[in-house]
């Protein structure tokens, strides 16, 4: 594990510097990249910093990726933040750098870049971007970066709601909110669905199976996706909706994926699920994991799983 002096001094001893975040990207991971390319630009203007990956089309108001090429790989610095394993990382060229550091919350089940820093007790990837910036002289916590932190650590506490939001997280935020960041319209912004997304909101209760350990299972199929003319990135916007539900403790969100297979999306306010997660070609936060299931008989087998974890949690009276 590095000191935040260490990582600073590396991103001062490079001229182009590629950061990186995971596939899919939340606000989290977007926030974070952005917040830290806008904060490292701001302060070494002469600097080329490119931020790479795929955009997520919801997304593009907080932030688009730019095209990074080969030779850009070149004798470059490489900064992966959000992300916990190689596989994940939106472009897969993130070794052909010069050097690469991992700035990450999620547990450090994959050990990997020449520096890295990794704190699973941060809120958001965001939340230790803000730490980072705050403990350095040459870089600064404008109302710009503070922008894209906000949003990540708002996407990644459910606007504060997660037991994962600390005091500090609050301090941090509190900063932000003294730079004069519109944290209101951030909010808004990032609460905002459309009309088919809040239908699907509607079947999610329809839909859900609820077994009397306080289990809970969604699928949203093709069939279900094709009847509200939904993407699966529209589907995953109803992630959180089950937790509403006091008979709820833990539950699982299948969506459909185009190929067939489902991606599974894990959440708890207590039993611990990155475990089941980590069985299933996924990983992740100990109460908020995704995974992976080839088939309808493995999302089954899943909910088994999680019922299972579900009753264990309630016999020890947690
Ligand atoms: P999701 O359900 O996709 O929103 O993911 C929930 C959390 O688990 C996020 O922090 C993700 O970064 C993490 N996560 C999702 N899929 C994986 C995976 N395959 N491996 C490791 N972490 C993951």
């Amino acid at each position: 594990m590095n000191s935040f002096a260490e990582i600073i001094a590396t991103i001062k001893k490079y001229d182009r510097i590629i950061i990186l975040r995971h596939q899919n990207p939340d606000p989290d991971a977007l926030g974070s990249q952005t917040g830290l390319a806008t904060a490292i630009r701001q302060a070494f203007p002469q600097k080329k910093v490119l931020i790479g990956g795929n955009d997520t089309e919801g997304l593009k108001w907080l932030s688009s990726a730019q095209k990074v090429s080969d030779e850009d790989y070149q004798d470059a610095l490489v900064i992966v933040v959000d992300t916990a394993n190689q596989p994940r990382i939106d472009d897969q060229r993130f070794d052909d750098g010069a050097f690469l550091i991992k700035i990450d919350h999620h547990p450090n089940d994959d050990v990997f870049g020449d520096q890295l820093f990794v704190n699973t007790d941060a809120s958001s990837c965001s939340e230790i971007i803000a730490d980072l910036i705050d403990s350095s002289d040459d870089l600064q916590l404008t109302k710009k970066v503070a922008y894209y932190l906000y949003a990540g650590i708002v996407g990644d506490t459910g606007r504060f709601l997660y037991p994962s939001t600390t005091e500090h997280t609050m301090r941090v935020a509190g900063k932000f909110i003294a730079l004069g960041v519109d944290t209101a319209a951030i909010n808004n912004k990032m609460n905002e669905v459309s009309l088919k997304q809040a239908k699907l909101q509607g079947f999610i209760y329809d839909i859900l199976q609820i077994d009397k350990s306080g289990a809970a299972l969604a699928i949203i199929d093709h069939d279900l996706m094709n009847k509200l003319n939904l993407n699966q990135e529209e589907a995953n916007s109803v992630v959180s909706t089950p937790g509403r539900l006091k008979e709820i403790s833990a539950w699982v969100e299948a969506v459909q994926k185009d190929d067939g297979t489902f991606r599974m999306h894990l959440r708890s306010q207590g039993p611990i699920i990155n475990e089941l997660a980590k069985e299933h070609d996924g990983g992740g936060h100990p109460l908020a994991s995704g995974a992976t299931a080839k088939d309808l008989d493995e999302v089954k087998q899943m909910f088994e799983e999680l019922i299972k974890i579900v009753t264990d949690f309630n016999q020890k009276g947690e």
